[in-house]
């Protein structure tokens, strides 16, 4: 479970699930993304399986204590506070209700055509 920062900018939503690098224009779009088109995440505290990338973070940090996710991850408090950084960013834009409502129906696809904004200056 490494490498799965998450980055948000103007363009939208970067799935940093190692090797993929889609961006998307909803944080909705990108969490039915990586529920969808990625292959789960064993929980290698608990070897409960979740969803890769957002889920999986928020599962090791609030299931788990940080002692345990340092340990059993092999992270250090730096790499703790990065995820949490990206659970508060997502927490914030995330509307559960529009998320539950791509994933019932599958339509998460659809999100896949949105353009990157060409606009990628910092
Ligand atoms: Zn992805
Ligand atoms: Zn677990």
């Amino acid at each position: 479970m490494r490498a799965l920062r998450l980055v948000s900018c103007m363009s939208g939503w970067k799935c940093a699930i190692a090797g993929c690098g889609s961006t998307f224009g909803t944080v909705e779009g990108l969490l039915a993304h990586q529920v969808t088109d990625h292959d789960a995440h064993t929980c290698e505290v608990c070897d409960e399986t979740i969803p890769e990338g957002y889920f999986a973070i928020k599962h090791g940090l609030e299931e788990h204590t940080r002692a345990e996710y340092v340990r059993y991850y092999d992270g250090d408090a730096a790499a703790v506070r990065e995820r949490e950084e990206v659970l508060d960013a997502v927490n914030d834009a995330l509307d559960p209700a529009v998320l539950k409502d791509l994933l019932s129906d599958e339509r998460a696809n659809a999100l896949d055509t949105t353009e990157p904004d060409p606009v990628t200056t910092k």
